[in-house]
């Protein structure tokens, strides 16, 4: 293989010294491999299926899983198979339901197992023992009576007098003193080198710690999960109720049920660095932290948290969807939150939709799945009528807070002020919540100051130069950004395209705009954006949540980023800028989306012991989920919306698929795709359509074609693609990714 070529005898090429009398074994390595591959065990080394070993790939070494204790293909000389270089023994294997699920989510998404299999070993350095970090401890201190040590010293002395190993960073900051003073005690031998395990997160529960009361319909819920996981068998159940009708207690008390067993629990929330405060909640109920898992957690963590929950000792994980490929030794439920959110369908790589696939794992793990959500999808609602899922209501919000008061602004009729966005009657209503000193949150899903910029003298329009896309100015860093593909500008000062100066005009609202235009009407208000790109971090948006909490802001203008979890009692108004906006486009799930966000939004009005209301401004006020959102008719909504999709053929009454071809070489694009359209096969309960130029036909420099494949509900889309790609060569240039169940159509 590759580098080895150069010397015949590099060890590479050898025949495997003795070890052809090795046993055979089978080894999955991530990486975009469909199967796995035949390796051999060196005398004296012995491995079983699901151990992780390390095997030579390619030019390096990888770690990878022992997919099955005995070769695949006999045929293969073992003299030209290579040897497993070691088994990490300090890991317990990956279960064998964990494998089963890989090969399962391989087959259902169409992807490589091999690429699935990467998912699951998402934290490279998880396989060793964790290193004990280096801490410093007392050492000889005989003659610390008879000498007179320096302040400095005397406190670090007493600080460690608890015989606990620490850091010399946290002793030279609990003693208010340089580092050179605790290296100087060192050399001296007052402190010696000790080191310190790192903790298993989350592993101490106590299953005592709550001291909530529950309402009546809190305990039948309660109670009932608790059965279903106590029953220790497969079932989905849907807990649905309000925003702040308790359910997030009450679902604390399946997993409170999973851990009594002595099993783990995982909870699955979508953008899950925004819930400082659901961490606190979690605490006041298990009396210690839960274990979390996303992008944004630090390797060393994440490492820490991978084998809490490889090992079973980490006992309850909190993560955002890429938590379901945690190889859990134990796990006995899983809770979706938020089981409708959007967010839960990744899009890049492997494309799995997290919800199906938690029931999936539930149900190859013979546990319960419990999918919680105030708007449930209507593919949800759809099982519990077929009695598929069980079903759990929480009618009422808790404490005897009222739902808020919907009101619809018709914008033909109350349209604000020239190149205003805010109408008469939502300023009024502004006004008398900040003068009542209540809060009040102006949403619109839009970052930034204006979504298109033009020059009013030429008409030029900024557009990104990879994408098919306007530049969004972000007034606040002067600068024009694409919200596709990162790329960023200075906002210049002339046009270029015809060199005149200060003639651009901004067109329609971001939030910084709607900011400027609140400063304007209220200057008195203390105004604050809540937005992913000027938040930035996670602890960001924790500390601006923080402020909010604290009563240091009056009116919060944010995107859909402050739509879930949080609770601020405060908060009485909500005011939507656009309720129009999500409705536009060829979207399936427009309607569905747009209603769940704008009722989540709305949630936030009234969660304390005042009232709340809720301002939608609109265009289209007869529209059908302006109605629905206005009158509180979330079941007719999701009623009239399955009607629709039924006449249509459209999930859940029908099966989709899309298949979107990427390249940048556009001839050659739609020749493959004419190709491809001609050997489609033939079904009768089956249409294909396409090839179709994608909504973003170009997007980070490649142009985009899709088909969309629509099917019967009892058609195996999988086996159709199967048949139809099989002997298909993409040839390079040109990307294929299979996106099954799509959920966005850009
Ligand atoms: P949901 O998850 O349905 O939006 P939450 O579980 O967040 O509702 O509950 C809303 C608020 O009410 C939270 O602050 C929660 O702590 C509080 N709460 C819920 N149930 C109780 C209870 N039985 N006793 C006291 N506070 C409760
Ligand atoms: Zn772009």
């Amino acid at each position: 293989m590759g580098m080895s070529q150069s010397s015949f005898l590099s060890p590479e090429n050898l025949p495997a010294q003795g070890v052809e009398t090795g046993r055979r074994v089978q080894v999955l390595v991530p990486g975009p491999l469909g199967r796995a591959y035949d390796y051999v065990l060196p005398e004296g080394m012995d491995a079983a299926a699901g151990d992780y070993v390390s095997v030579p790939f390619g030019k390096r070494d990888t770690a990878a899983v022992v997919w099955a204790a005995h070769g695949g293909d006999d045929s293969i000389d073992p003299a030209k198979l290579k040897a497993v270089r070691d088994v990490y023994s300090a890991c317990p294997p990956m279960p064998q339901v964990h494998r089963q699920f890989i090969e399962r989510v391989a087959r259902y998404t169409m992807n490589d197992m091999g690429s699935v299999l990467k998912m699951s070993l998402s934290a490279p350095d998880a396989l060793t023992p964790p290193k004990a970090a280096p801490a410093l401890t007392l050492g000889d201190i005989s003659d610390t009576k008879t000498r007179k040590h320096s302040a400095h010293r005397q406190k670090i002395i007493e600080f460690l007098s608890d015989g606990v190993p620490r850091r010399a960073s946290e002793i030279a900051a609990a003693a208010g003193c340089t580092p050179a003073v605790v290296r100087a005690m060192v050399a001296t031998g007052i402190l010696k080198p000790a080191s310190i395990a790192a903790p298993v997160p989350c592993r101490m529960v106590d299953l005592t710690a709550s001291a909530l009361a529950f309402t009546d319909a809190q305990s039948a819920a309660a109670e009932a999960l608790q059965n279903i996981v106590a029953a220790q068998k497969f079932s989905t159940v849907l807990l649905d109720g309000v925003t702040g009708s308790g359910k997030t207690e009450v679902y604390f008390e399946a997993v409170a049920s999973a851990l009594a067993q002595g099993k783990q629990a995982l909870i699955l929330l979508p953008e899950i660095s925004l819930s400082a405060q659901f961490m606190e909640r979690f605490t006041r109920r298990f009396g210690v932290a839960p274990a979390i898992w996303h992008s944004e957690v630090p390797a060393a963590q994440r490492r820490l948290v991978w084998q809490g929950a490889a090992d079973g000792r980490t006992r309850v994980v909190i993560g955002a969807r890429s938590a379901l490929f945690l190889p859990f030794a134990d796990l006995g439920v899983i809770v979706v939150d938020e089981e409708h959110d959007a967010s839960y369908k990744q899009e890049e790589g492997v494309m799995y939709h997290a919800r199906d696939m938690a029931v999936l794992r539930a149900r190859m793990g013979d546990i319960a799945c419990v999918l919680v959500s105030a708007t449930p999808s209507l593919e949800t609602m759809t099982n519990v009528q077929a009695g598929k899922y069980a079903y759990l209501h929480l009618p009422s919000r808790f404490g005897g807070a009222t739902l808020p008061a919907m009101q619809v602004v018709d914008l033909r009729r109350d349209a604000p002020p020239r190149q205003k966005f805010i109408s008469p009657p939502l300023v009024d209503a502004l006004r008398t919540t900040l003068a009542a000193g209540e809060q009040s949150l102006l949403f619109l899903n839009r970052r930034g100051y204006a979504p298109l910029t033009l020059c009013r003298t030429c008409g030029h329009r900024f557009q990104c130069p990879s994408c098919t896309a306007w530049l969004v100015e972000h007034r606040r860093h002067g600068r024009l950004q694409c919200h596709h593909c990162g790329f960023s500008q200075k906002m210049p000062n002339i046009c270029p395209s015809c060199n005149d100066e200060g003639s651009f005009a901004a067109c329609g609202p971001g939030v910084e705009r709607i900011q400027e235009e609140v400063q304007e009407l209220l200057p008195e208000a203390r105004t604050l954006v809540l937005a992913s790109d000027i938040t930035g971090s996670a602890n960001m948006i924790r500390s601006a949540v923080t402020q909010i909490e604290k009563g240091e802001v009056d009116i919060i203008i944010g995107t859909q980023i402050v739509a879930k979890g949080h609770h601020f009692p405060e908060l009485t108004l909500v005011g939507v800028v656009d309720a129009d906006l999500g409705l536009s486009g060829g979207d399936l799930r427009a309607g569905e989306r747009t209603f769940q966000l704008l009722q989540q939004v709305s949630g936030r009005a009234g969660r304390g012991d005042k009232p709340g209301r809720v301002f939608l401004q609109t265009y289209m006020p007869e529209q059908n989920v302006i109605r629905a959102l206005a009158a509180g008719d979330r079941d007719a909504f999701l009623a009239a919306e399955g009607r629709e999709r039924e006449r249509a053929g459209m999930p859940p009454y029908g099966k989709l698929a899309a298949l979107i071809l990427q390249s940048t070489d556009e001839m050659k694009l739609d020749q493959f795709c004419r190709t491809l359209a001609q050997r489609a096969p033939r079904y009768d309960d089956i249409r294909v359509l396409g090839p179709a130029p994608a909504p973003m036909a170009f997007l980070r420099g490649k142009h985009r074609r899709r088909f969309l494949i629509r099917s019967g509900r009892d058609i195996s889309m999988q086996n159709y693609l199967s048949e139809w790609l099989s002997g298909i060569k993409t040839g390079s240039n040109i990307q294929l990714k299979i996106d099954i169940d799509p959920q966005s159509f850009f």
